[in-house]
């Protein structure tokens, strides 16, 4: 008798399921807990079967205070990146040492977090460009992924022009070995940066009870191109908003996704974590 689809899919996935079933954080801020907090922050992340951790610096102070962190633990890799509200004048300057930080670094294993914010707009746009690209290009030439953050503006229309700008300068730069992190786009925006073969990244927003619309973009997107990841301490999940993230909450993102989609949460898992390991060489 021929196996129904499910069975095949049973008997394909079953070895592998054994082999990973454990979760990978792939975007918190472990720099920005109190010191005396941190230990058990990462505990609860193991009890909770997040096993590996991917701690994002937003500017150059960041990249020194990560690095001891990854140093530490042998599961925690880190990333040298300037966040678009953390820009000086002096791109070229800043540049070169995001460039030195991520070459020589072993624990730096993407460049990130970089983008475009219209949100904050605490620099001209084509200063934020201009970092945005020549941080591209350090990712390109060191063959390594960008952790992508683009945020629209406060008015009307603001908000399209952060979207755009962005995908034409990923257009323009053929550039696709990205994610695009705590994605809270439409459906429109989601099509054309899978489009452009980049990975989405969901956080705990999508646990949150007004979010309808982008359950809908979890729901269309394949989990071969999509990561978890909690963005803590800044963002936490539904019910438990009153206190900051915590890794261990990939846990219930993972969970969340699984109901969304209707499929084992065991096969998010898999693929999510299999995802990450392959984006960032961990
Ligand atoms: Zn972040």
């Amino acid at each position: 008798m021929r196996a129904t689809g499910a069975e095949r899919h049973e008997l394909q996935c079953e070895p592998q399921l054994e082999i990973i079933m454990y979760l990978i954080d792939t975007h918190c801020h472990l720099s920005h807990y109190e010191k005396a907090d941190l230990k058990a922050v990462i505990e609860r992340a193991g009890q909770a079967d997040v096993k590996k951790l991917i701690t994002v610096a937003c500017n150059l102070e960041q990249i020194g205070e990560c690095l001891p962190i990854a140093d530490e633990y042998e599961f925690v890799w880190t990333t040298a990146g300037i966040h678009p509200t953390e820009l000086t004048d002096n791109v070229e300057r800043d540049l070169e040492k995001v460039y030195e930080y991520a070459k020589n670094e072993e624990k730096v294993v993407a460049i990130g977090e970089i983008g475009l914010d219209y949100y904050h707009d605490t620099s001209p746009h084509d200063l934020q460009a201009a970092f945005f690209i020549g941080q591209l290009n350090i990712a390109r030439e060191l063959n390594k992924p960008a952790i992508i953050h683009c945020r629209g503006g406060k008015n009307p229309g603001e908000n399209e022009q952060a979207f755009i700008d962005m995908i034409k300068i990923l257009e323009n730069e053929k550039f696709s070995n990205g994610v695009m992190h705590c994605f809270s786009g439409n459906k429109v925006e989601a099509e054309k940066i899978l489009d452009l073969g980049l990975m989405l990244s969901f956080t705990g927003i999508i646990t949150y009870k007004n979010n309808e619309e982008l359950r809908e973009v979890v729901a269309d997107t394949p989990l071969t191109q999509m990561m978890l990841e909690t963005d803590c301490p800044y963002i936490a999940i539904d019910g438990k908003q009153d206190g900051p993230g915590q890794p261990a909450y990939v846990a219930d993102i993972a969970k969340a996704v699984a109901d969304i989609k209707g499929v084992p949460v065991e096969e998010v898992i898999r693929i999510t974590t299999e995802n990450a390991e392959r984006f960032f060489g961990v």
